[in-house]
Parts: C-alpha cells; sequence; structure tokens
C-alpha cells in the first residue's frame, strides 16, 4: 500500500492545492515543483525513517554520564531531512526558504510520520525558528532562526514544569536581569534564568551543533514576588551552548542540565528529559543561572508561545492520523494474507472447505472501514487546516480573517479527533492481527504506543475540549462557528442530488451542535457548562469529519475506480456508524448533567 495516491487525491483533486499558484507568493511553483517535494520526502521516509521504527523503539536515548545517546539511524535521518530543506520549507527565499505553501509542507511531512513518527521531523525546530520569525529581533533570526532553519541547531519548546503542565499560570521558573547594561545585550534583553523545566521533548542529544531552549519564564515584580496568572510568563531564547552576535559558538556552555530522561510508553526515537536551569553546574562568566534572551515583551511570553503551539497542534493531529494509516495499511496487508475460518453458509459451516482469509469476514471489513474513515477523515482535515493556514498568509484581507476564525475553532479539533480516533484506529489494526497484534513480531502494538502519546501533550483532550466549549465557539460572538456552519451547509447542499440523506444528517448534526452550545452556557455557569466538555467535543468533532468525508465523496464525481469506492464507502460508513453516535455524547452536555461534576470523592 501507498500513501502517495491517497495525499495526491486529497491535495489536487479535492483541495485544488495547484490554484495557490495564482499568489504571488507560491508563483514560481507548479504541480511538477509540488510533486518533487514529495517525491524526495517519500523517497527519505522510505530510506532513512521506516527501516529504523523498530530499532528506535528498541533501543531508547540513554545517558553515558557526558552525552544522550542516540542509534546512528536517528543521526541519519535527522541529516537527510536537514538537507532536503524541509525545516525551512515555508520560508522567504531570501533566507534560503522554498515558499513552499503549507499545505504541501504538511502532505510532504505526512510520509515522515508515517514511516517513523519518533525519529522525528523537525516539528520543533521549525516551530521554534518560525515563532522567532515572527516574534524575534533582526538578529535573533539571523542568529538563532537561521541556524535552526538550516539544521545547524535544533529547538525546543520549554513550557511544561514538574508542578504545572495544564495549569501554566503556576511556573516558576524565574528570570532576572543579568546585571548592568542587560537590556542593551545584542541578542536581546539579558536575563539569568533558574527552574526546571519537565517533559521537553528533544532537550537534549548530539544531533545538532546547539539546542536552541524557548522558555517561558517568570519576571518577578518589584518586591521580588513572581506575577500570579499567565500575564506574568515572558518568553527566552536559552542556548545549550553560548554564541556571539555571527552564530558562532563561544565555547562556553550555558547553564542548562540534564536533570533526567524520562522512559516512555512509546515514542521512544526522541529524547524526553528534565531539564535544570540555572543550578550551577555550568556557572556562566563565574556565575549559576541560564543566560536567556527576551523574546518579544515582558509579560507577553504566553501569547509568543501560542504561535508555536497552534502549529505544534496541527503537527500532533497530523501524527496521530499518520500513525492510523500505518496501522489501517498494516492490517490491511495482515486481513488479506491471513486465512481463519470458514464463511457460514445457509446450512453452516463446510469444514471440508479450505478456510477464507480473514479480510473476508464481515466485522474484519468493519475495522478496516472504521480505521479508513478515521484515518483518511482525519487527513483530510489537516490538509485543509493547513490550506486554511495558507489562505489566513496569503489570501486578501476578508478571507485571511475568514481562515484565521476557522483555524480557530477547528484547531482544538485537528489535534483531538486524530488522537483519540486514529488511536482507536490502532486498536483496531491490532484487533484484526489477534494475538499476534499483541506481539512485538508486528508493528501495530508500537503503533499504538506511539500514538497514545497524542492525547496528552499539547494540552491534553480535557484542555483542548475546554479550550472549544469554553472560548472558540464562544469567540467574536459566536462567529467562527457560524462560518463554519455555512461551510457545512454549502458542503451539504452540493451533496443533495446523489447523497441526500447524509446531507440532511449533516444539517439535523450541526444543529444538534449548535443547540448543545446555547444550552451548556444556558445557565451562563462555566463550571456546569464545561463539565461535559469532551462529550461536546467529541460530538463536535465527528460533525466536522462527517462533514469533510461528504465533502471527499462531493468531489469523487462520476468516478468508480477502486478508490473512489472506497472512499464512498468510507463516507457512508462514517455517517451510518459514527455520526449517530453525537446524540449520546450531546444529550449529557445539553442537560449539563451533573452526574461525574457532582458526585463526592468518598464515593468513588
Ligand atoms: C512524551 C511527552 C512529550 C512532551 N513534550 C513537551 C515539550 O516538548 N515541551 C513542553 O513544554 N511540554 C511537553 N510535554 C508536556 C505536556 O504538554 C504535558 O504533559 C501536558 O500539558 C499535561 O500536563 P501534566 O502532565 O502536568 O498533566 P496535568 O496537567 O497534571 O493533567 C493531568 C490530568 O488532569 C486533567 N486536568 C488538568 N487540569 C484540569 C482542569 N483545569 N480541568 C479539568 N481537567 C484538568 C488533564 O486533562 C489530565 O487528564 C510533553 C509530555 C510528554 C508526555
Amino acid at each position: 500500500m501507498s500513501l502517495r495516491p491517497t495525499v495526491d487525491f486529497l491535495l489536487h483533486d479535492w483541495l485544488k492545492v495547484d490554484s495557490l499558484q495564482s499568489r504571488a507568493r507560491f508563483a514560481d511553483h507548479s504541480r511538477e515543483t509540488f510533486d518533487a517535494v514529495l517525491d524526495t520526502c517519500e523517497r527519505i521516509a522510505r530510506e532513512k525513517y521506516a527501516p529504523f521504527n523498530r530499532l528506535v523503539d528498541t533501543q531508547e536515548p540513554h545517558f553515558d554520564g557526558e552525552k544522550v545517546i542516540l542509534p546512528q539511524a536517528t543521526h541519519d535521518a535527522y541529516k537527510a531531512y536537514a538537507e532536503s530543506g524541509m525545516l525551512s520549507a515555508a520560508q522567504d527565499y531570501e533566507i534560503g526558504g522554498m515558499q513552499l505553501p503549507y499545505t504541501v509542507e504538511a502532505a510532504a511531512n505526512a510520509f515522515f510520520a508515517m514511516a517513523s513518527v519518533s525519529i522525528g521531523s523537525g516539528m520543533l525546530t521549525s516551530g521554534n525558528a518560525n515563532l522567532l520569525m515572527v516574534h524575534g529581533t533582526d538578529l535573533q533570526k539571523q542568529v538563532f532562526a537561521a541556524n535552526e532553519f538550516s539544521g545547524r541547531f535544533s529547538g525546543t519548546m520549554c513550557l511544561s514544569e514538574p508542578q504545572a503542565g495544564s495549569s501554566l499560570s503556576d511556573i516558576t521558573t524565574r528570570a532576572t536581569p543579568d546585571g548592568e547594561g542587560f537590556e542593551a545585550d545584542a541578542l536581546g534583553a539579558r536575563y539569568r534564568l533558574k527552574g526546571n523545566k519537565m517533559w521537553i521533548s528533544s532537550g537534549e542529544h548530539e544531533l545538532a551543533e546547539n539546542i536552541i531552549h524557548l522558555v517561558l519564564a517568570k519576571i518577578p515584580d518589584e518586591h521580588g514576588q513572581l506575577v500570579p496568572g499567565v500575564k506574568g510568563i515572558s518568553l527566552f531564547i536559552v542556548p545549550k551552548k553560548m554564541v556571539d552576535t555571527d552564530g558562532q559558538l563561544t565555547g562556553e556552555r550555558n547553564d542548562v542540565a540534564l536533570a533526567g530522561l524520562n522512559h516512555k510508553c512509546g515514542w521512544r526515537g526522541t529524547t524526553n528529559t528534565l531539564l535544570n536551569f540555572g543550578e550551577g553546574k555550568y556557572p556562566v562568566r563565574g556565575e549559576a543561572g541560564a543566560v536567556g534572551y527576551l523574546v518579544g515583551q515582558p509579560g507577553e511570553g504566553l501569547r509568543c508561545m501560542f504561535h508555536m503551539m497552534n502549529e505544534a497542534r496541527i503537527g500532533v493531529g497530523m501524527a496521530a492520523t499518520m500513525l492510523g494509516m500505518a496501522g489501517y495499511y498494516a492490517s490491511l496487508d495482515y486481513a488479506k494474507n491471513r486465512p481463519q475460518g470458514r464463511p457460514t453458509g445457509a446450512g453452516g459451516k463446510d469444514a471440508r472447505q479450505p478456510q477464507v482469509r480473514i479480510i473476508e469476514h464481515a466485522d474484519i471489513k468493519r475495522m478496516l472501514l472504521a480505521q479508513k474513515a478515521y484515518s483518511e477523515g482525519a487527513l483530510a482535515l489537516a490538509l485543509y487546516c493547513a490550506r486554511l493556514v495558507d489562505e489566513q498568509h496569503t489570501g486578501t484581507e476578508e478571507d485571511a480573517d475568514v481562515a484565521r476564525l476557522l483555524l480557530e475553532v477547528l484547531t482544538p479539533i485537528v489535534k483531538s479527533f486524530p488522537s483519540e480516533w486514529c488511536l482507536e484506529a490502532n486498536s483496531l489494526a491490532i484487533q484484526i492481527h489477534g494475538g499476534y497484534g499483541y506481539t512485538r513480531d508486528f508493528p501495530v502494538e508500537q503503533y499504538w504506543r506511539d500514538n497514545r502519546l497524542n492525547m496528552i501533550h499539547e494540552g491534553t483532550h480535557g484542555i483542548q475540549a475546554m479550550d472549544l466549549l469554553g472560548r472558540k465557539v464562544l469567540m467574536e460572538n459566536g462567529r467562527g462557528l457560524q462560518l463554519l456552519a455555512e461551510r457545512m451547509l454549502a458542503t451539504a447542499a452540493q451533496a443533495e442530488t446523489h447523497w441526500a440523506p447524509e446531507a440532511a444528517a449533516l444539517r439535523d448534526a450541526l444543529k444538534q451542535v449548535g443547540q448543545a452550545t446555547q444550552q451548556a452556557w444556558a445557565g451562563a455557569q462555566p463550571a456546569e457548562a464545561l463539565a461535559n466538555a469532551v462529550p461536546y467535543l467529541q460530538a463536535f468533532g465527528h460533525t466536522v469529519i462527517a462533514w469533510i468525508w461528504l465533502d471527499v465523496a462531493n468531489s469523487l464525481g462520476e468516478d468508480n475506480s477502486p478508490a473512489a469506492q472506497g472512499r464512498r464507502a468510507a463516507c457512508r460508513y462514517f455517517f451510518r456508524y459514527e455520526l449517530p453516535k453525537i446524540g449520546a455524547w450531546l444529550n449529557v452536555v445539553c442537560s449539563r448533567d451533573p452526574t461525574c461534576a457532582n458526585l463526592p470523592e468518598e464515593a468513588f
């Protein structure tokens, strides 16, 4: 099975990505240049990633007392990815970029995520550099971002602390001005940071010359107190090794020390670290404290960081999606080859007949179609969101604003739907393999373990749900939800001729979501409204994916190829087996059901 025909169909036949060539920014591009990028990424993923996916799972990163050791394959994959130019694909020509539409970049990165999600595609590095391109000074862009785009330096995001994960307002890492003239440092106002950062992905390794940490910390007020809440949070560039204004290493180590590696359930190809900032292990100019350069204004740290987090959320959704897809392909292959059982005829089973392959059983087909519907639907949504990012950056002022608002509403979905349902897809892939699926002799258990992370990082499922129901559907008087509804209704209208029952079901689902949104907030009590935010998120996500599938089905026209038949079946499956679930999810939202919220602790 190859992913490429699916990607080509979604990009060209469905999303009409070639139309972006009419934008000045993408004028040099064509189907040929897009294909060349996809070909290169597909090849590197096949040669440098896929063969080592199991190896990086079994050879976890380890610390030899001095350095973090990763398999050679990870070094080779990192080098090949950096050399492909993908780290700076979306950037301007002047700084070595390709001015590639984000839609094509996201599609190209899908190949890496499917081949080996944890060897890594540099999502954090390019996300880190992209943030600096928006919020950094010219010199910060030159010294840090440019070297990240070339792969010479790699990047991290350091938000979480041992005692502060979902609740970032409670971080306690402190940043104090670094002596006389701290504000005049050419690299940005210079501070000394002290604190611990937990769960930092790619926080320590030898893949690149330097690691550029983007760190959230609080600048104490005039009484030396940390300002409560998110308003006190600022953002700093903290290089692992000190650099000069030409981006050269000065030879001095910054005061950032690895306190330990986390040993994870999956995603083991990437290091995950507890980092101590400023504990004095590597004093700079004889003093404890990690040197950090302020990005943007004091107190604006979280706002700046959101630039990276939104990109990262689409990236996480894509990673979850591609793990779902990898499991689908593996279980499809298995189901086509495994003989087991016989069909039940009118007179029962005939044991004298040879066994059939399990793909001939209806229940196996159900599990395959569920995986296809979840994973391909999620991939379509991720590419749709990526297309909105391009619209936001290159569309007319009005279109860009519409894209911005649609992205606000869809970001929690593009992150959460694949995290939950492509994980379920992985579980079904294991199920199709029977006992073999539960062993390490087949790849599907690793896909499930790798995927289990995605409901946790970049905002847990619960946090995404509260963001959606508590903020996104309400913002700007519900205009984002309204815009999304208009797009769904347009798809339903177009589906009237060939897909009338599905068009009606989509309209009904949309109505239910709208009513639930109102009823959740009818008491104007946030605690009541948000107590069932996750069922709301689930119903919202299913409605969005139903819409996406109907839109894909609309685009098939008279095509009756096996691929088109498969897409029509996935659409039908989603409407018949999945969409009806939203009734149960939304019931508890509408009634603001207190069963869970009101249960006293002692009753558990
Ligand atoms: C492998 C891995 C990689 C990571 N990479 C990074 C990284 O590179 N950089 C980084 O900064 N962080 C990273 N993280 C951290 C990740 O973002 C956090 O784990 C996540 O934000 C949750 O924080 P926590 O683990 O402290 O859990 P908690 O915040 O303690 O949450 C525990 C549970 O409580 C729920 N909960 C918390 N608050 C509320 C509330 N107000 N209402 C309802 N429910 C609530 C959560 O939804 C969750 O189910 C990574 C984590 C992992 C596991």
